[in-house]
């Protein structure tokens, strides 16, 4: 059964500019995206023109200067922007936050010159970016990776292989760490790698549990040669510059994971006023009435808190505390919301002719992605005590 269209969120938005880009949104998602969303995930296929469209609706550069072709808006509103497109389809909404992930380090790190080179087509021009910090053997611990660059001339050669990689085999660039010097997070840099350079090439996609059109594969770096113009920041500043594109990225997941429980709560509620027993609707039933109350809240403070966070963001103060809060809350919830969902549909949602067994497996994804919610709850705790002593 092809998804049905979302319920529009009553939203408070700032500005007349970003009311009329939430109704542009809204048009692309009723009439682009959730028609498909359901055979395309079936059959895996990745929307590819799609993002070439959204690129050219100016929704690839949002948080970004328009300057350099973006779309000056504030987190508070490109964090509803992808909420609106994951309740869609999560492999759209999540795409765009990972190509806004990908951007990341040369937006804010970049020189003048490579900003100048490379964001009007990376926030316009129709390219597509992905972001390579997972390695095999170093996912939460990504300071331990080995992906190496060593410096040949005015050069860099890269050597290794990422893991995981959102986008991995149809980007048109990656964001890449890699290790320039010593062990750990001082020892390493970030690079602007295009996607057809010699020696880059993708194995073939992870077979997941949900997200099947958004392409996860290894990237292998077998001698990749790039002028040191494509270094990002200084030598040994890429964790940093990493983990600050993560700050804001883990606002990007909690609004997708908003997204998938907001789609489930509507299914929930259209099939609770459906669907009769005992000679009435199951809307009727409190035990029924209860746990959507329940879906609806959990909901609305996952809105709230992300939206906090970003304002946050918005006013140059720190977030990264509320982004982790924000991360762990939303996606914890979204778990719970889609699985709730399953369970008000019944023998009906466990079927897959009916969206919400989709969303639930969708959802799982984002408790791990950007750091895992153990790792959020690392970020917290350090903020509140300080670091472990061992
Ligand atoms: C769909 C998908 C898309 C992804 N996209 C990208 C991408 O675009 N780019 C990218 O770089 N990566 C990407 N990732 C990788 C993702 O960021 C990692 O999977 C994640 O960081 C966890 O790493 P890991 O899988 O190696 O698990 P591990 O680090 O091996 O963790 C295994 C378990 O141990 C727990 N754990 C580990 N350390 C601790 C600790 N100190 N305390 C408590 N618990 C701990 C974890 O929480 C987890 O439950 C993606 C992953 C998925 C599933």
């Amino acid at each position: 059964m092809p998804d049905r269209p979302p319920t529009p969120v009553d939203r408070s938005l700032p500005t007349a500019e970003a009311r009329h880009l939430m109704t542009l949104v809204r048009a692309i998602a009723r009439r682009e995206i959730v028609p498909s969303a359901a055979e395309e995930e079936e059959a895996g296929r990745f929307p590819r023109e799609l993002f070439t469209l959204l690129s050219a609706s100016g929704l690839l550069g949002l948080p970004y200067d328009s300057a350099y072709g973006g779309g000056d808006q504030p987190y508070e509103v490109y964090l509803q922007v992808l909420e609106e497109l994951a309740a869609a389809r999560l492999t759209v909404g999540l795409g765009v936050s990972v190509h806004t992930l990908a951007v990341h380090a040369l937006a804010a790190h970049g020189t003048r010159e490579q900003r100048a080179a490379h964001l009007p087509a990376m926030l316009g021009g129709g390219l597509l970016g992905a972001y390579c910090l997972s390695e095999p053997s170093a996912g939460s611990d990504a300071a331990a990776l080995r992906t190496r660059a060593v410096r040949e001339g005015d050069h860099w050669v890269i050597t290794g292989t990422k893991a995981w990689t959102t986008h991995g085999g149809i980007a048109d660039f990656y964001t890449v760490m890699a290790r320039t010097g010593g062990a750990g997070p001082a020892g390493i840099t970030a690079f602007l790698v295009p996607g057809d350079a010699e020696g880059l090439s993708a194995a073939p996609p992870e077979r997941k549990m949900g997200l099947k059109g958004s392409p996860t594969a290894q990237i292998h770096f077998d001698g990749v040669r790039i002028p040191d113009a494509r270094r990002i920041g200084d030598e040994g500043q890429g964790f940093a510059i990493a983990l600050a594109a993560l700050d804001s990225g883990r606002l990007g997941i909690a609004a997708c994971a908003v997204g998938v429980a907001q789609a489930a709560l509507d299914e929930a509620v259209a099939w609770a006023r459906r669907r009769r027993q005992f000679g009435r609707p199951i809307a009727d039933f409190q035990g029924l009435r209860f746990l959507l109350a329940d879906m609806a809240t959990r909901i609305e403070a996952g809105r709230a808190l992300y939206l906090a966070a970003a304002r946050l963001r918005d006013a140059g103060r720190a977030f990264a505390p509320q982004a982790a809060m924000a991360k762990l809350h939303c996606t914890d919830a979204a778990m719970r919301v889609t699985t709730d969902a399953v369970q008000v549909l019944g023998g009906y949602g466990y079927s897959a002719d009916f969206p919400v067994e989709r969303y639930l497996r969708e959802a799982k994804a984002l408790q791990i992605v950007e750091g895992t919610n153990q790792i959020q709850r690392m970020v917290i705790a350090r903020h509140l005590l300080g670091p472990q002593t061992r």
